[in-house]
């Protein structure tokens, strides 16, 4: 493809509001148009799954790195390869390739749970390509974590480069580290907003954006996101009597949009783990020296956290407790993906640290395929009235 194409323009030159339904249009398409495109353009393209993925690497290979993360289908496809008891982002993610929705070159997912660790199985039996799984540190704390880390880094890249035919050179894995770089800082930028203002943007506008993230070239990708946060700083919006709250429990299946603007109704979400995959770095990740080492060390020690990352240092209860005080929060947004064993035992913890400080906290469940939230509009009505007014 030419250098500097662009697929999805048309956001430019359109008002906010519009700019955010169109990002949400293209984040809820389960046809993937602008994978379809970058591909049509003969571009190579390696699918992971949730949560965390160094595309960095991907990138360096000048492959698209895209994050599947399933869609609102009805996963006929998919259905008869799976049992019953599991969540919607499994089926709906393999339901996609299936279909030929998208189509790959090197399809990656990680042990994070029972389902996602079958799903490289699944479908290396049924597509053409290959599809491995990267094993992240399950002991985070092991003071070779790095060491280990760097070397599954060394075979994953070995196999894009098997997948897309380029080598993955130093220098241009420096130049995509420095790209992400920027993402880091303007996604850091996103999140300031919301939790200091915001009025000035809805979480499900935030995560309409974010989303594109996962499909879009990052070149691409951060242009559209400075342009957003320019055009959301200018916006004219005056705070509102709202309650500010945390959303908890969007690490790997996604909430509908509906149920996300639900909520917006009610409450401020001054911060969410939405997508926290492709926020997980959280500081700038050094281009000097071995940049595989770089990226293994940042993962190590410069991430968030997510239920399905295990590292002592950060016992998610605390790292919760900070993310509210850091917000500012008065409530918490206790949400967990139907079928998710990760995220249904996160929950419990959670409860309990959360009684211990008496921050009030809502507990809610959801699927992709959703779509009435009327009982979920009333239940948190009330759960905000009963706080607010108490
Ligand atoms: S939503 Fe939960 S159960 Fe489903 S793949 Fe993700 S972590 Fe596993």
């Amino acid at each position: 493809m030419a250098a500097g194409t662009r697929y999805f323009t048309e956001w430019q030159g359109k008002p906010l509001e519009q700019v955010f339904l169109l990002c949400r249009e293209l984040a809820e398409d389960p046809e993937y148009p602008t994978v379809k495109r970058w591909r049509a353009d003969g571009g190579k393209v390696i699918g992971h799954f949730q949560v965390y993925f160094p595309e960095e690497i991907a990138h360096a290979a000048g492959a698209l790195p895209v994050k599947m993360r399933g869609a609102q289908t009805d996963c006929m496809e998919a259905e008869s390869h799976f049992g019953s008891y599991l969540c919607s982002v499994i089926k709906s993610s393999f339901d996609i390739a299936l279909t030929g929705n998208i189509e790959l070159d090197l399809f990656v997912t990680h042990p994070i749970c029972d389902a996602a660790r079958n799903l490289a199985g699944v479908f290396g039996r049924n597509l053409d390509y290959k599809c491995e799984i990267l094993y992240l540190p399950q002991a985070a704390n092991s003071k070779h974590s790095i060491e280990y880390l760097r070397n599954e880094y060394g075979r994953l890249a070995r196999d894009i480069e098997a997948a897309t035919g380029s080598k993955v050179t130093e220098e241009n894995l420096r130049a995509s580290i420095a790209l992400y770089n920027r993402t880091r800082v303007l996604f850091a930028e996103l999140y300031q907003i919301r939790r200091e203002t915001p009025w000035l943007i809805a979480n499900d506008e935030a995560v309409a954006v974010v989303a594109l993230a996962g499909v879009l070239p990052r070149e691409e990708f951060n242009d559209l996101l400075a342009g957003v946060i320019g055009m959301v700083k200018k916006r004219k919006a005056k705070p509102k009597d709202k309650m500010r709250v945390v959303f908890e429990g969007g690490f790997c299946e996604v909430p509908p949009f509906d149920l996300l603007q639900t909520v917006s109704r009610s409450c401020y979400v001054v911060d969410d783990d939405i997508y926290i995959g492709l926020r997980f770095i959280l500081g700038p990740v050094a281009t000097e020296g071995d940049p595989l080492g770089n990226l293994a060390t940042a993962y190590i020690e410069q991430s968030s956290y997510s239920p399905v990352q295990h590292d002592r240092r950060k016992p998610k209860e605390k790292m919760l407790l900070e993310r509210v005080k850091n917000a500012n929060a008065e409530a918490v947004i206790l949400a967990a993906a139907k079928m998710c064993e990760p995220g249904l035992e996160e929950q419990v913890a959670y409860s309990k640290a959360l009684d211990d400080e008496n921050i009030p906290y809502f507990v809610s469940e959801f699927e992709e395929n959703q779509n009435t939230f009327d009982h979920l509009a009333i239940q948190l009505e009330t759960f905000v009235e009963n706080i607010m007014f108490d």
